[in-house]
């Protein structure tokens, strides 16, 4: 095919992957996974709601091998398990409080102080009832032994949407009347339209939730999708807090000269063992992608620096990355087109982040496909092939077969 065959047949068949989905917000949709084009989806748990609903679909649809020819047509499905930034206000992490007792009217209070900002430090009694609305407040030790029980059931389940976030405001909390009227096909806890608080989850907060779910991913070798707006800097650094002592060593071109051919540079290195040289697991996840990734180029550059540890991947979707552009003939923003041409190939990863399978889904996953593709001047083929490769390497790690860096 010639490398501008944009506009012909898409190649389905050599496999599409979403790397980063929300279907069980609509858990209507679910049973269309298995009819579309798309081969297999990457389905995040977020918050209390929709972590049994994930575990559900990963028992009736999970992968049983990471050899995608192996698959029947009803493994499609690659569970991800973690806490979403949005939902952080709603643990705390200390010990202190009996887990199994609900915090009283004050510690719920002390709770909401310490992690929401602006701080209602003297909260009026309104201020007080609208404090006392939001969800009893859950200990976090609990969700992270859940959550490793989950994660040993499905071993090839990944740990994510986790992440942080500076720009979200938590949702007001129901009115009995309005509740009532919710739309009750939606998996309960997202916004649906409700009036936004003046609150925001302090940074502070945020991390302690993440790094105590990247190190679990770290320990059980599991791969990472993360969430990050307005927080490059910080999503960075938290990461970095983990592999911190345990850089790659760089050869320089001579060294790699004198060791002959075996030793390539940078990226194309060969993959780190799993445990260090004492027999201890990694304190870093082995694979991290930054799902529909909003930073600009240059902290993009911050993570291609070869003593980084850490596998990492970028993943594009139509839905945030080009505020749904949806016909084909919509030019491609060029800031967009800048930060993937400067993405190396085996790095990018497609995702749709939509909450409702089916066509809509594989219409935009075409979509994202197509553009990048256009971007990277890949004929279609070439393209779908490079990212199924990358996909399987994010999610198998070194057991993807076929799934090495591109040759
Ligand atoms: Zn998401």
């Amino acid at each position: 095919m010639a490398p501008n065959d944009q506009d012909g047949p898409f190649p389905w068949h050599l496999g599409v992957f979403d790397s980063h989905c929300h279907p069980t917000d609509t858990m209507s949709s679910i049973k269309r996974i298995s009819s579309m084009k798309a081969r297999s989806l990457t389905i995040m748990a977020t918050r209390s709601q929709d972590q049994d609903l994930v575990f559900s679909v990963a028992e009736k649809h999970g992968v049983k091998s990471s050899k995608i020819e192996d698959w029947k047509r009803e493994e499609c499905v690659v569970p991800a398990f973690g806490w979403h930034p949005w939902f952080s206000y709603q643990m705390y992490m200390q010990d202190e409080h009996e887990e199994s007792k609900l915090l009283t009217e004050d510690q719920k209070i002390t709770h909401y102080q310490s992690v929401l900002q602006p701080c209602p430090k003297d909260p009026t009694k309104e201020e007080r009832r609208a404090l006392l609305s939001m969800p009893d407040p859950q200990p976090f030790n609990k969700f992270l032994r859940e959550t490793r029980k989950t994660l040993l059931r499905h071993p090839y389940a990944l740990i994510g949407e986790i992440g942080l976030d500076r720009s979200f405001r938590i949702p007001e909390s129901w009115i009995p009347e309005n509740e009532a009227q919710r739309n009750s096909t939606l998996t309960p806890g997202g916004r649906e339209g409700r009036r936004l608080s003046p609150y925001r989850v302090n940074l502070k907060h945020q991390k302690a939730i993440v790094k105590a779910q990247l190190q679990l991913a770290a320990e059980l070798g599991r791969a990472v999708s993360m969430h990050g707006v307005q927080a490059h800097g910080a999503v960075f650094e938290t990461i970095k807090e983990l592999w911190v002592g345990h850089e790659r060593k760089v050869l320089s071109k001579r060294e790699r000269r004198k060791m002959g051919d075996g030793a390539k540079g940078g990226s194309e290195e060969k993959r780190e063992p799993e445990e260090t040289k004492d027999g201890k697991k990694k304190p870093y996840p082995p694979r991290i992608c930054l799902h529909s990734y909003s930073g600009d180029a240059s902290t993009i550059k911050q993570y291609l620096n070869p003593a980084i540890p850490v596998e990492m991947f970028f993943s594009f979707s139509t839905a945030i990355n080009l505020s749904d552009l949806e016909s084909r003939d919509d030019s491609t923003p060029q800031d967009f087109v800048e930060l993937v041409k400067g993405i190396p190939d085996h790095m990018l990863l497609v995702e749709s982040d939509l909450h409702v399978a089916g066509e809509d889904m594989d219409q935009r996953l075409e979509d994202i496909v197509r553009r990048i593709c256009g971007i990277k001047g890949w004929a279609l083929e070439e393209g779908v092939k490079q990212l199924g490769k990358n996909w399987r390497r994010f999610v198998f790690g070194e057991d993807a077969e076929g799934g090495g860096p591109a040759e």
